[in-house]
């Protein structure tokens, strides 16, 4: 039974050990409970989703793969495409490697695994740089 003020829910085994496993690495020194690091971490993610769909209403990830991320611009009813082009960022859709599909894409995950396998730098990488262009 839950505690009162909390519901439970079932999630896959094989996310279950992901996270399982992340809590040993990360969340087991900075919170009491599990089920505490779990709640701080989908609130993030929900707030991070709200404070996205606040900023770039029109803007929607669609999808990914190895080399580029798709986003669906639907105010110009266009995909942009993103890419990594010269150790930079780079929108196909604007021919730019700062546009507001660069800016919305660098909150994603899925750029962050982009830049990674393109440049085993992700760490390095100064946004700050690649934003005050
Ligand atoms: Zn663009």
């Amino acid at each position: 039974m839950p505690y009162k003020g909390h519901k439970t829910i079932t999630v896959r085994e094989s996310i279950f050990r992901t996270l399982d496993q992340l809590w040993k690495e990360k969340g087991q020194n900075k919170y009491r409970s599990f089920s505490s690091w779990i709640n701080e971490l989908l609130t993030y993610v929900i707030e991070r989703n709200v404070i996205i769909q606040l900023v770039s209403p029109y803007l929607e990830p669609i999808g990914a793969n190895r080399d580029t991320v798709y986003i669906k611009d639907h105010k110009r009813n266009k995909m942009a495409e993103i890419i990594v082009k010269n150790s930079r960022l780079y929108c196909k859709l604007c021919r730019t490697d700062y546009c507001i599909h660069i800016a919305f894409s660098v909150a994603l995950p899925e750029v962050a695994i982009i830049l990674n396998t393109h440049l085993n730098l992700a760490e390095k990488l100064d946004e700050t740089d690649m934003l005050s262009k």
